[in-house]
């Protein structure tokens, strides 16, 4: 399974079938991407934690 880092456009390899969801980084940029569909196959780049949530 291969698909394109959506920052870099680095391949991006996956030696087991992702599951949806699931975070990994990218060997070139370093950016984390989340696996938003499997089928197809779709990445994008995980949204930063927001770590205020309130005021
Ligand atoms: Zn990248």
């Amino acid at each position: 399974m291969n698909t394109e880092c959506p920052e870099c456009g680095a391949a991006v390899a996956f030696d087991e079938a992702p599951m949806a969801g699931e975070i990994i980084e990218c060997e070139e940029c370093g950016v984390e991407l989340e696996v938003t569909a499997v089928n197809p196959l779709a990445i994008a780049v995980a949204p930063e934690v927001e770590e205020d949530w309130g005021e």
